[in-house]
């Protein structure tokens, strides 16, 4: 499905980046594992060649405009092009209301979850309109469609993600380059272990999805494997909520 491909995850040294990294490759693609865990991301390279792929781990904070521009390059230096990018990495950050929530915990996770989505996507598609091309598929959350309480800085960032989404589709969709949005509902990672290990809590959160349980970041893998590949070849600009119901409600 993805042979010759080139592709780069964000964030996958854990969790569903790292799902992201093994479909890509089990698709055929050489993959670009980043993240600024280096341990974790080694792992996912490990996991990759053991499973018959090609990865490769390059450190970036995507936070940092600069990290981002010199992982698409070194990318390039590795592969020598860039087909398909999914724009991941993020963190929940703190639980407080809005009028409680700390200003320097806004500033991270919207430097993390909207900015560092704009930096890459910035270098990204420079590159694959220098290839004739490619797929960008951006990680938002159900909470990029719907608020949530105590989590306004997820839920602005997740918000500004689809909208990075629909304007860069609009931009270069007739130059060959597709971005879509995932919107994945809660997933057994570690970014949820904390919340999860409350028992009350991890029994309110099932109960949000109609489906019965939380999802696996193998699921939402599918789904982004699928919207990276050439079988979307007409998808652009679209949120694809993976839920297990969540937003139905
Ligand atoms: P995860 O297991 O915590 O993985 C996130 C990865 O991103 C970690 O390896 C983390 O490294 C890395 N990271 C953090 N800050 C970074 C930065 N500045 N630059 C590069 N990498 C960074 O979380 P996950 O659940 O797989 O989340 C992946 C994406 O899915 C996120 O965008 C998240 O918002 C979204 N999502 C998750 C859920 C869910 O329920 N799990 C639901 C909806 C959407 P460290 O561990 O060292 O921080």
């Amino acid at each position: 499905m993805l042979e010759n491909k080139v592709s780069l995850v964000t964030g996958a040294s854990s969790g569903i980046g790292r799902a992201i990294a093994l479909a890509y490759a089990g698709a055929g693609a050489k993959v670009v594992v980043s993240d600024v865990d280096a341990r974790g991301g080694e792992e996912t390279v490990a996991l990759v060649l053991q499973a018959g792929g090609d990865a490769t781990f390059v450190a970036a904070d995507v936070s940092r405009p600069a990290d981002c521009e010199a992982l698409v390059q070194r990318s390039v230096e590795r592969y020598g092009r860039l087909d398909i990018a999914c724009n991941n990495a993020g963190i929940g950050g703190d639980q407080a209301a809005t009028a409680d929530y700390p200003l320097d915990g806004w500033q991270s996770v919207i430097g993390i979850n909207l900015s560092g989505v704009f930096y890459c996507m910035k270098y990204e598609i420079a590159q694959m309109l220098r290839n004739g091309g490619g797929a960008i598929v951006n990680i938002a959350s159900i909470l990029g469609a719907v608020g949530f309480a105590t989590a306004p800085a997820y839920t602005a960032a997740k918000h500004g993600v689809l909208g990075l989404t629909k304007t860069a589709a609009v931009e270069y969709g007739a130059s060959g380059v597709r971005v879509n949005a995932v919107g994945p509902g809660f997933i057994h990672t570690p970014m949820i272990a904390g919340l999860e290990a409350d028992a009350a809590t991890a029994q309110q959160l099932v109960a949000l999805h109609p489906i019965g349980r939380l999802g696996t970041p193998e699921e939402v893998a599918q789904l982004v494997l699928w919207l990276s590949s050439p079988a979307a070849s007409f998808v652009t600009g679209s949120y694809h909520p993976v839920d297990g119901g969540y937003l139905a409600r």
